[in-house]
Formats: C-alpha cells, sequence, structure tokens
C-alpha cells in the first residue's frame, strides 16, 4: 500500500504531528498534485483552531499550494491539463457550480466555496487530491516556493488592488508590510499607482522603499495616518493587509473623495466608522475575497513579467509545527514556505 505524508493536527489548537495515510486516488473531475511547496498564511489558524464551522478533525490545512500533477481522475485530460504540469491551488479550491453567484459566473463568493483545509485535506500533505477547477497554471521561471504564496497573498493583494477604482497615477495606500503587505506593494508600483506604504515604525521604511514604494508613513509616529495620507492628497484607495480593526479604521479619513477602502486583513473587532466619514465624501468602503484559479493564474503571470517575488523562508514539512507557531506569534519576517524533499 502506499502512503503519503501529512502534517495534521487533531484537535483545535492542538500541535501538528507527521503520519502517514494512505494515498488518495483523484475522482471523476480532479488531480492528484505532488506538493512541492506550501505556503503558511494567517487564515490557516482558522482551520487549525476550528473556529470556522465544518472544520473537522484531524485536520491538515494549507491553501497556498504549488506543485505538479501526478494522477489524472476522469474526463480532466479533456480540459486540457496533463501528468506533469506545473500548477498551483490557493483559497480558491474550487466552488459547488450551482449556487446563485457560481450560476452569474462569481465564483469567488461561492457560499459553498471548496477552501482547501476546509472542504478537503490541504497542502500540509506531501500529495492533495483537489477539483481541476482550482488549478493554476504555474508559468515558467516561477518557483514552487514563490508560486504557493501567490495562490492567496498574492492573488488577494493583486485582484484587490486591480479590482479596486484607482486608476494608474493615483495614490495607492498599502496598509500593513506583511505577508500581504509586501507583496501588495510591489503589484501597487507595478500597476503604476503612487504607492503609500504604512507599518508601524521608523525602521521599515527602508524596506518599503526597497520594495519600490514612493511614499511611507510610519503609524506610531505620532501624526495621525489619515493626515499624513491627506498631506500626499488623499488616497484613492487603501489596501488594508493589517489585520486590525483599528489601523483600518485610522486610515478612512485620509481617502480621497469617492476613495475606496479595500478590506482584505482579518480581524473579528468592530471597525469605529460613522456613517459621517463617508457620506460627504462618497467614500467606499468593502471587503474583498480572494480571486479564483483564473485570477491566480493573472497573478503569477503579471509576477513573472514584472519580477515580483514574494519573500520566503522555506522549512521541511517535517518542522510544520515550528513554521505555523512562527507565523503564529507573528515572528516569521517573511512568508514561511513548507517544501516537501
Ligand atoms: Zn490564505
Ligand atoms: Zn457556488
Amino acid at each position: 500500500m502506499s502512503t503519503y505524508r501529512v502534517a495534521q493536527v487533531t484537535a483545535p489548537n492542538g500541535r501538528f504531528e507527521l503520519v502517514e495515510r494512505e494515498m488518495p486516488q483523484p475522482g471523476p473531475g480532479q488531480v492528484r498534485i505532488a506538493v512541492e511547496a506550501c505556503g503558511v498564511c494567517h487564515s490557516d489558524a482558522l482551520f487549525v483552531s476550528g473556529a470556522l464551522p465544518g472544520v473537522t478533525f484531524p485536520e491538515v490545512p494549507g491553501h497556498e499550494i504549488a506543485g505538479h500533477i501526478e494522477e489524472l481522475g476522469q474526463d480532466v485530460r479533456e480540459r486540457g491539463w496533463k501528468v506533469g504540469d506545473r500548477v498551483a491551488v490557493g483559497w480558491f479550491g474550487g466552488s459547488c457550480g450551482h449556487c446563485t453567484p457560481c450560476r452569474r459566473g462569481d465564483f469567488i463568493v461561492c457560499p459553498n466555496l471548496k477552501v482547501p483545509g476546509w472542504a478537503y485535506d490541504g497542502g500540509f500533505g506531501a500529495q492533495v487530491v483537489a477539483p481541476a477547477d482550482a488549478l493554476a497554471r504555474i508559468p515558467e521561471g516561477l518557483s514552487a516556493a514563490d508560486a504557493g504564496p501567490m495562490a492567496c497573498a498574492g492573488v488577494t493583494t493583486f485582484n484587490g488592488l486591480r479590482r479596486s477604482s484607482a486608476r494608474p497615477g493615483d495614490l495607492v495606500a498599502v496598509l500593513g508590510l506583511g505577508g500581504l503587505g509586501h507583496l501588495g506593494v510591489q503589484y501597487a508600483v507595478a500597476m503604476g499607482f503612487e504607492t503609500v506604504a504604512i507599518a508601524r515604525g521608523a525602521e521599515k521604511a527602508d524596506f518599503a522603499k526597497q520594495l519600490g514604494a514612493h511614499h511611507y508613513v510610519d503609524s506610531t509616529s505620532g501624526t495621525p495616518v489619515a493626515e499624513a495620507l491627506q498631506s500626499l492628497g488623499g488616497a484613492q484607495a487603501v489596501l488594508a493587509t493589517a489585520g486590525s480593526s483599528d489601523a483600518i479604521t485610522a486610515t478612512v479619513d485620509g481617502l480621497a473623495p469617492r476613495g475606496e477602502l479595500v478590506a482584505i486583513g482579518a480581524d473579528t473587532a468592530p471597525m469605529g466608522i460613522s456613517p459621517a466619514q463617508l457620506l460627504m465624501a462618497a467614500r467606499v468602503v468593502r471587503g474583498h475575497p480572494s480571486g479564483t484559479s483564473q485570477d491566480v493564474e493573472d497573478t503569477m503571470a503579471f509576477s513573472a513579467l514584472h519580477g515580483i517575488r514574494p519573500m520566503t523562508e522555506t522549512v521541511p514539512l517535517d518542522d510544520a509545527d515550528t513554521a505555523y507557531q512562527k507565523m503564529l506569534a507573528g515572528k516569521a519576517r517573511f512568508r514561511m514556505v513548507l517544501t516537501y524533499g
């Protein structure tokens, strides 16, 4: 019997343990992927903690998957996939195809979204069985360790910016310089926005400039963030990647008329925004989910074209627990990425 290795947690907030499981076979419309790399995302905590409804234990998270197709299920060859194709699977792990958003073609807001680690075992395992509609083709020149984070952190920021109302030349602020924000700044610059990075501490200014930011705002400097943004002319869009409702709220008065706050950093605390702050200047506050497999493919192609890469720290799957705890404690300087030898 052939087996494969997974890192799993057996109870909410448990530690990861390595186990061998029986090799899964892809069903109709599915493929089996030999995972080469999987990013560790902050959202993995939603699964490991059991906070999301329907998460079952043992739990295998991981939705920043990159590898190659190892086996095709029935009806997959007809869709243009073959064994050996390099593919990524992100937060969008497939959709139901029959709900109202799916029937309208708006797959990313499918209420039955098949997120890896939730709907099926995720990328903290050496093999993953995923539906073919979840696959994004990895372009040549992009390594698996760089492609994995593109499937969640990358596509979320890339799509959040390109779906915003900002146009080339507009002032765009990226709040946070972590796993999402450091990619967001690079995308914003490459898309032609006058780009402001906002983070905590004067020492991050150099890093922001390194990523290409035209301006840096230190949110701890004493000058309110909104004031700093207004002194630059007001932001047409703020891409809020920091998972802090207070930090996100503090940017609202920095929006230009008809400016848009795009929230992608997850926090469950309420945001203290008054209608008065929004209505006179016709400001917009909205959430932005990730992106479909085609969006992931677009993200990776754009990244390859413009030389944009996530900053990663690779760790073998055996050390999944260490990598996860480091991410959780906010001690990971870069995106932690598991690799499979
Ligand atoms: Zn994620
Ligand atoms: Zn659906």
